[in-house]
């Protein structure tokens, strides 16, 4: 879990003294405790001195359909920051994983935990509320609406300080003008996307790569602290998925937290720090890109033998 020695784990996790030392009068012991208190109430001091803080952990996650087991003892973590790969050859059950940390699937056993809380079994709109987003596809009614219309529509931020609103501060305003804010900031998100131009364009009639774009800004309207990704780069083009990585890049520089599903082996490995490996719904491997390349039983699996 701390391979990562170079992360600014200082970032993530402020030593206690930082947040107690000043203000705590050296005799005031009963102040101290309560200082205490919120520290540790606190999500991003709550990590160790060599780990990041991890916002999405899951543990022995299991889900058997019939007498499938599609996912079977899956434990990991997804530290704050990061783009993290889960990765697998076809039915390795990266898809399940990815439906029971949203809600999608109720885990036949295990937990899924999102900012210390246990949310397993939570409704897919109670887990995004969280913090915790996925994409959708554009579904066929949305097809007949504008982009603009389309993120109108997505799903309202939850009220109070955003990781959005941190990095593009909106004026504040009066709660009559809030559908002008959601406005301003569905065009800043636009604006991100480079997909403000299509604003006016049907949903229907974008290309694969612009609806990937789309169904990210959508997300994004959520305000949320992580995103997960089940196949974002699946029919786009190249010069456009590069972009979608630009940008996905981007936004992890400004603190947002990916989890990326992918059977392209290659893209994984040369974009997310944190690879792991799943195959007939266990987990195979997690490590750097270099652990899971240098893996013989990923070569095995997962490559059938050819690098
Ligand atoms: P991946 O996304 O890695 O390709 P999936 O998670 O979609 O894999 O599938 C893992 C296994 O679970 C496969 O054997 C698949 O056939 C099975 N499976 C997935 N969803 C269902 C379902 N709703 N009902 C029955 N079997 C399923
Ligand atoms: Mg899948």
């Amino acid at each position: 879990m701390s391979e990562t020695d170079d992360s600014p784990a200082s970032e993530s996790a402020p030593a206690e003294g930082a947040a107690t030392g000043e203000d705590t009068p050296p005799s005031a012991s009963d102040a101290s405790t309560d200082l205490t208190e919120l520290v540790e109430d606190d999500p991003e001091t709550r990590a160790g001195d060599d780990a990041r803080y991890a916002p999405l952990e899951v543990e022995g996650l299991r889900k058997e359909f019939g007498g499938i087991t599609a996912v079977d003892d899956v434990s990991f973590d997804v530290e704050e920051g990061t783009l993290t790969g889960l990765i697998g050859p076809n039915g390795a059950g990266k898809s399940t994983t990815f439906n029971l940390i949203t809600g999608m699937l109720d885990p036949t056993e295990g937990t899924v935990r999102f900012n210390g809380e246990d949310i397993t079994g939570f409704q897919p709109h109670e887990i995004a509320n969280r913090g915790l987003a996925r994409t959708f596809q554009i579904a066929r009614e949305l097809e007949e609406m504008t982009v603009l219309e389309n993120m109108m529509l997505a799903p309202k931020g939850q009220v109070g300080e955003s990781l959005w609103r941190s990095i593009m501060p909106v004026t504040r305003r009066s709660v009559q003008e809030q559908e002008t804010e959601q406005l301003d900031r569905v065009w800043e998100v636009l604006d991100f996307f480079e997909i403000d131009h299509l604003a006016d364009e049907y949903a229907g009639n974008l290309s694969g790569g612009q609806r990937k774009l789309l169904e990210m800004a959508r997300a994004l309207l959520t305000d949320p602290d992580v995103l997960l990704l089940d196949e974002p780069f699946a029919g786009v083009n190249p010069s456009l998925e590069k972009r979608l990585l630009e940008h996905i890049h981007e936004l992890r520089e400004r603190g947002y937290t990916f989890l990326i599903v992918e059977h392209d082996m290659d893209l994984i490995m040369n974009n997310c720090e944190r690879v792991i490996v799943m195959h007939q719904g266990r987990i195979l491997k997690d490590g750097t890109p270099e652990e899971i390349k240098e893996s013989e039983e990923v070569i095995e699996a997962y490559l059938g033998g050819e690098v």
